[in-house]
Formats: C-alpha cells, structure tokens, sequence
C-alpha cells in the first residue's frame, strides 16, 4: 500500500482536469470492471429525533426541517423494500438509524433481526448507525452485515466546525472497531460544507492512511436543507465533484468509490466523467435517507444509454454467513466524546427551532 502525502494527494488533484481523469480511469481499469457500477439502495430504517447536531442534516431533533420523526421499521418492511431493491438491480442494502450511537438494547437486537433478514436475500447488507463499540461490531459480523458505514465528513480541523456533540477520534475508534469484526468498512464524506479543497484532501489523506484502505468511500455533495445551518450553502460545481471522484480513485485504487448525494443536481454527462473518473457506486431510490435523489428508472436508463452493467452482489469479497450461535465478545461500554464547543450556526438553528415549535405548541393549545 503507497503511503501518500498531502502534498502528493494536492497535485494529484490539482493536476490538469482531463489528464486527472484520464489518470483516473487508467487506476480504475487496473482494479475494477470499467462496465459495471454498482447500485446500492439506502433505507432509512429509523428516521428523525437524532441528539446529534450534524449541520448538514434535517434528521437533527434540535432543527426546525420537515422531516418527520419515525419508528424502526418492521422485518417485513425492510424484507419487501429490500426484494424490490433487488428485482430493480440494487446488489446492496444499506439500513441506517438517526442514532448517535449503537445501544445495547431491543432495538439494536430488531436491527440485528434486519440483518440477518437481508442477508438471507444474498444481498450485500451494509449498516449506518452511528458510534459501534467493538462488542456490537462482533454482533453485526456474526449476524450477516458485509459492511458498516461510518463517514469521517470532512477533515479533523474542519469536523469541528460542523460538529460539536462528537470528536474525530470516536469516528476513527468506530471505523477500528469494525476492522477488528472483519466487516468491510464504509468511510467517505461530504463537499459542499463552506470547506477548503485542503479540508477534503485532508480527509483523503486520513482514509487512504487506515490499512487497509476502506473497502468503500461515499463521495457526496452537500444537499442544503431548509432549516439546517448550512442550508443557505451555495452547490458545489460538477467539476468539484469529478475532481474528488478522480483523486479519491487515485489514491485509494482498489475502493469502491461511490456516487452518493447531490446526483439530482448533476447531468447525465457529470455522472457519465464521475464513472469515467472512478465513480463504482451509486446510490438508487427517489430518497437518500431523507434528502431527494433521482428516480430508479432514470437511473436504469442513464445505464444503458451508457453501456453499464449493475455490479452482482460480493464482486469482491465473499457473503458473510450468520453464526445462530454467535461468539461471545466481552460487553465493554465506550467512551464517546462529547467535546461540546459552540458552533455558532449549530447554536442560532437551534434557538430557531426551539422557537417554532414552540410557537406551533402555543398555536395547538389556543385552537
Ligand atoms: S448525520 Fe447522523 S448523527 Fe448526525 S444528526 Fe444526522 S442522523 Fe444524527
């Protein structure tokens, strides 16, 4: 494994626009099949109601945004969304919670049921639910889960900016605790966030350093959303975007580099130089979690107009099986950070969102 530099990742990002992506494509056709692009489907198995103060996200109980607060969502919910995935070319489902972090409690048992519930439709299963101890890493492992998502964002000096009710380091002890389950690991970020080209190179350098590498980097684009502290953020140019596929596949050859949100503000033709850049991955279904995405028949279209072919399941790495009779792993609680410090925007959006629901209590109880 090439151990990179700042400096070295800077130049391969700012090299020429064209020579990058050529540079880019010839990496991606020594490591993976140029046809095929995987198509994953996100599935928001608990949704809203997070303590978190995530700037970028509406699922923030402390900000006013019009996500509505839902429940865990069935083993039958979950089966039938994941068997239309399928029938629909999606190899990979992956179920994420609003949740700061994994509680030993009934409902990270459901999920431990949804798991397994989805592995057995030989897909590739994929968890995103926030902090993971190593004990619970061990108990997604043994119930099927092929890969847990854990996104480092941005860089560690930027984090503090957009953050504050959680540090770098639970990002990185979480991503090491699913290394030691031996789940494939899934860490990217998100650009758009009023960073600096430095701060996603940063952030490059951070996962291109683990080793192994992530098997699986999500590149996003901001989606601002009303009523979250970055939602007056301009949109970052599709030239922005194919600029971080290329350097990402660079520098990690042999990830999965995955087009994730922002894809309903990009033409057919960006998406067309995201692939030719590197891009293995995109994410179907008319929502992300909760944010808008485009329509899987579109996507289906966009593919065969472009001569792809969707990924099979486990291209890669084999099925995991589920162990009925899981190995005992000792309980041992985390210690999550919580540094706390102000983030002014964090702050104002919150007094905003007291404010109207407090204003919609008062106007429930004067009707
Ligand atoms: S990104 Fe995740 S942790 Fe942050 S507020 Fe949203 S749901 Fe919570």
């Amino acid at each position: 494994m090439k151990h990179w530099t700042l400096a070295e990742i800077t130049e391969v990002y700012n090299t020429p626009l064209l020579e990058l992506v050529f540079k880019a494509a010839s990496v991606h056709r020594q490591h993976h099949n140029p046809k095929e692009v995987q198509i994953s489907t996100l599935l928001s198995i608990k949704t809203g109601g997070c303590p978190e103060d995530c700037a970028y996200c509406p699922q923030a109980a402390r900000y006013f945004t019009d996500v509505e607060k839902n429940d865990m969502l069935s083993a039958e919910q979950v089966e039938t969304a994941a068997k239309r995935a399928k029938s629909l070319g999606s190899s990979r489902l992956c179920m994420g919670a609003a949740w700061r972090n994994v509680k030993d409690d009934e409902d990270f048992e459901h999920v431990i049921e949804l798991v397994k519930t989805v592995n057995k439709l030989d897909m590739e299963v994929c968890a995103t639910l926030g902090m993971l101890s190593e004990h619970q890493a061990k108990r997604l492992a043994d119930a099927g889960l092929y890969a847990y998502n854990h996104n480092l964002d941005t860089s560690e000096d930027y984090y503090k900016e957009i953050i504050s009710t959680r540090g770098y380091e639970d990002r990185l002890k979480t991503l090491d605790n699913v290394r030691k389950a031996k789940m494939t690991v899934c860490s990217g970020g998100i650009i758009g966030m009023g960073e600096a080209v430095a701060d996603r190179l940063k952030m490059l350098l951070t996962l291109a350093s683990l080793n192994p590498q992530p098997e699986s980097v999500p590149i996003n684009a901001l989606v601002a959303v009303e009523g979250t502290p970055l939602e007056n953020q301009q949109p970052i140019s599709i030239w922005e975007m194919i600029r971080m596929v290329a350097t990402t596949r660079i520098v990690m050859p042999n990830s999965v580099v995955r087009l994730s949100a922002g894809r309903t503000s990009m033409t057919i033709e960006g998406q067309a130089l995201c692939f030719l850049a590197g891009a293995g991955s995109i994410f179907a279904g008319d929502k992300l979690l909760t944010t808008p995405n485009p329509d899987v028949f579109q996507d289906l279209e966009m593919f065969n107009l472009l001569g792809l072919t969707p990924t099979e399941p486990f291209a890669k790495h084999e099925q995991p099986s589920i162990k009925e009779e899981a190995v005992e792993v000792a309980n041992q609680t985390e210690k999550w950070t919580r540094p706390g410090h102000q983030i002014e925007a964090n702050v104002t959006y919150t007094k905003v969102g007291q404010e109207k629901r407090r204003k919609i209590k008062a106007d429930e109880s004067a009707n």
